[in-house]
């Protein structure tokens, strides 16, 4: 009892008085943890402080507050929103053919140029005090969406001028007169804007891209003024073979010191109209045979003035700052606005065709394998629309969550191409034939757009989720970092002491709360809902602890080592965005008012998700290099072993029943997806002949009916059958109208494409025109 009492007092004395916790304790540590920490560049520290903390910092701190989740305000857009949507959006969707477009034009037709201009597509963030829309971030992406289920080309085309841009930038940083020049030209269409900044040896490396701007005299107007000479060479450029207006990322030199006493500033954005001497707009790319404008531009000795910096001079040097925060926003509306129309009109189409396709004597949708990847389709789908939906309400909130937006850009892409791929599986042939009969072949042919922009999907999951995530959202690591950082060391020590102490009863509460969490399977962990869902969100509160945990000891074993590590890291930035999913999927279901019909969707994502956090865990243990640490961490985690399984196939059944029959879930899961009126487009087309045919289900009873009774054979062509039926009286006239044009329909709507001889030698590009 003596020793135990000393050892308390003791360890009191050394924890509790200040000087003696900060010599005996602090100091060595603080010493280890500034040894191991990597030096953040500019730029990364720039990336990691960028942003705003949201949903992702309850998650990633282990004790997600789901009453929160449910109080954050349901994305919806707003009466002249929807309005807009009835009406511009519609009729926009009536003048795109997309394969003219693609395959012929190559270009948006100019009256469809005219249209998107007149009617402020390009205007749809600008505020309406310079004559934009003002639209929110859930309309911005609800209209991108539901126009890329009919024309990729002109989703993309609307998308960037409303993204990362001239306009988004001028609206954060421009000063009132830039704001006061461009804003209303970019409103009215009459300026195109493109932004610029990658080139051939600065991709996902864009801090290091060698465009310059030397600030020296020149003359501008007539007149010598202060300004920059400026040499580019840019790639990739969307819209830049349209644009008016090039937003350009430049690297800023002063060496005559004209502006200060540095020599080099960083990264500058400017402004700069097309039409200025010495801007080159190079020539066109191609892009996986999409037809929107995308190319180069380059520019050798271009004097530009200083006002010509967005924001002013006094904003020369913080581009890099300019560009993480406002990507953040665009990354989180676009890329899952595509995506989430990839599975509208996958869902919907696949689901119409698995019904109309018939193999073997009976729709392929019926046959187990098919079915699994139909309820994957399905599974997926629902979860887009659900991270689409919270994402966007995220910046409708006024945030830039970059750690939710790059979870967003990354797995909802990926989710798209997986159900895409499920979708041609499906299809088959159908799937394969381009013409003007193929509904998702330019879908699945800018897939990989997707994956490459706004941040590349693999550096997106291995760098900048986790890389970020753990820095951000970490109750205490930014601060620690900061800390060490600081160039007067007793004040960092004193800074970082404070931290230590909670940091280190964070960790011990992760520690403590992940065994018992372990121990109980979460079962006494509080859920904000009663019913079928409320297991879930046990679920996630145990995984989130597990993730501050293993987090904490990531950084502990490995410190700046992680950063290189991504495939560890990426595992922990599983754990996080499935956390995210799932999240979004709940509060989705809750938001639409806790549909019955939704349940089966629900069900396949929290199982899905609570699955992946498993596999991801289980990766992250074999692999982490110290193994007494590894073992030790499983053990708190999971002491019974990883027991996530995927859906169940009685779930994958019911999505793809729902799928399969027209009615209100379908109409739901598939809202965004543009379907045409007659049956000369081919989404009007499939979706005719899958109500045709299911409204024929009791007239194909009889007939099957009669067929067993002998009355009439079988294994004939539909045609004749019907004929046979009518002639024996097993259907009346008006039956056998309605199963003729049901077959009709049918035949129209499994048929492809075929081209003459010649005609396709006469539409496609010779590689002459390809520079
Ligand atoms: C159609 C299209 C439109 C575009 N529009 C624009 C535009 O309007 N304006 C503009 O400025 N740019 C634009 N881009 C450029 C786009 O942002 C870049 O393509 C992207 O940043 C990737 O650069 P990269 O293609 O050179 O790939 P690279 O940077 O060469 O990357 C190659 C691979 O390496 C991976 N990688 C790189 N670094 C790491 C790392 N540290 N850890 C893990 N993996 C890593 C990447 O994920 C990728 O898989 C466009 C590109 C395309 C294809």
């Amino acid at each position: 009892m003596l020793v135990l009492l000393i050892l308390v007092v003791a360890l009191a004395i050394i924890f509790g008085v200040a000087d003696i916790r900060r010599s005996l304790i602090t100091k060595p540590i603080f010493a280890v943890f500034k040894k191991i920490l990597p030096p953040l560049s500019d730029t990364e520290r720039e990336a990691m402080e960028a942003g705003d903390v949201w949903w992702d910092g309850d998650l990633f701190q282990g004790k997600p507050d789901w009453h929160k989740l449910h109080s954050f305000p349901k994305a919806e857009l707003n009466s002249t929103e929807q309005a807009f949507m009835d009406n511009q959006v519609e009729t926009l969707l009536k003048m795109l053919d997309d394969y003219k477009i693609v395959q012929e034009q190559r270009d948006l037709p100019k009256e469809v140029w005219d249209f998107i201009k007149r009617e402020g597509f390009f205007a749809m963030i600008i505020p309406k005090a310079y004559g934009g829309r003002e639209f929110s971030a859930i309309a911005n992406s609800t209209i991108v969406s539901r126009i890329a289920t009919r024309s990729l080309t002109a989703a993309v085309t609307i998308m960037v001028p409303n993204s990362l841009g001239p306009g988004e930038l001028l609206m954060h940083y421009g000063t009132q007169a830039q704001k006061d020049q461009w804003l209303p030209t970019l409103a009215n269409g009459t300026d195109v804007p493109c932004f610029a900044l990658t080139g051939p040896e600065a991709g996902s490396d864009a801090g290091s891209i060698p465009d310059t701007g030397v600030v020296c005299n020149g003359i501008h107007d007539g007149k010598e003024v202060l300004g920059i000479r400026l040499n580019w060479d840019k790639r990739y450029i969307t819209l830049a073979p349209v644009a008016t207006v090039l937003g350009l990322a430049f690297k800023l030199y002063d060496p005559e010191h004209l502006l200060g006493d540095k020599d080099e500033l960083g990264i500058t954005c400017a402004l700069i109209p097309t039409s200025h001497e010495g801007v080159e707009i190079g020539d066109r790319h191609f892009p996986m045979n999409m037809a929107f404008m995308n190319g180069t531009t380059y520019g050798k000795g271009v004097f530009i003035p200083l006002d010509w910096i967005i924001g002013g001079p006094e904003y020369a040097g913080r581009g890099w700052r300019m560009l993480v925060e406002c990507l953040s926003a665009g990354r989180g509306i676009s890329l899952p606005a595509l995506a989430t129309a990839t599975g509208h009109i996958a869902t919907r189409m696949t689901g119409a065709y698995g019904y109309v396709r018939q193999q073997f004597g009976m729709s392929i949708g019926k046959f187990e394998g098919v079915q699994e990847a139909l309820a994957r389709i399905g599974g997926l789908t629902y979860g887009l629309e659900a991270m689409r939906v919270m994402t966007a309400g995220a910046i409708d909130m006024k945030l830039s969550p970059s750690v939710v937006t790059a979870i967003a850009k990354y797995h909802m892409t990926e989710m798209s191409r997986t159900l895409m791929n499920d979708a041609f599986d499906i299809h088959a042939g159908k799937a394969i034939q381009c013409g003007p009969k193929n509904y998702l072949a330019h879908g699945y042919m800018g897939i990989p757009i997707s994956i490459t922009v706004e941040g590349a999907n693999i550096l997106t999951r291995n760098l900048m989720i986790f890389g970020q995530g753990a820095t951000r959202c970490h109750p205490y690591v930014l601060a620690e970092l900061e800390a060490a950082a600081n160039p007067d060391a007793e004040q960092g020590l004193k800074q970082f002491d404070s931290l230590l102490l909670k940091h280190i009863g964070f960790a011990l509460g992760n520690t403590f709360g992940a065994l018992w969490q372990g121990l109980t399977a979460g079962a006494f962990n509080s859920a904000p809902v009663s019913g079928e869902t409320a297991k879930y969100y046990k679920q996630l509160s145990r995984m989130s602890r597990a993730l501050a945990l293993s987090a904490d000891f990531s950084m502990l074993i490995l410190g700046g080592e992680l950063k290189r590590r991504e495939m560890l890291s990426a595992r922990l930035a599983d754990v996080l965005s499935q956390l995210y999913i799932a999240s979004a999927v709940l509060k989705f279901y809750e938001d639409n008012g806790r549909q019955q019909g939704d349940l089966p969707f629900v069900h396949y994502n929290l199982q899905r998700a609570l699955f992946e956090i498993g596999r991801a865990f289980d990766g992250f243990f074999v692999n982490f290099p110290n193994r007494v640490v590894a073992r030790l961490l499983r053990s708190l985690v999971f002491p019974f072993g990883i027991g996530y399984k995927m859906p169940n196939d009685a779930i994958a059944v019911q999505i793809c029943e729902a799928l399969s029959k027209p009615g209100v879930v379908r109409d739901r899961i598939t809202h965004l997806c543009y379907i045409g009126e007659d049956e000369q487009d081919p989404t009007g087309l499939m979706e005719n002949a899958f109500i045709a045919m299911y409204a024929a289900q009791p007239l194909m009873k009889k007939i099957y009916q009669a067929q067993r009774a002998g009355t009439l054979p079988r294994k004939q062509p539909l045609l004749q059958t019907i004929e046979q039926a009518l002639a024996a009286e097993v259907i009346n006239v008006a039956e056998a109208e309605q199963l003729t044009k049901m077959n009709k329909l049918r035949f129209n709507a499994i048929s492809v494409d075929s081209f003459k001889a010649g005609t396709l030698e006469a539409m496609g590009i010779t590689s002459a025109e390809v520079v």
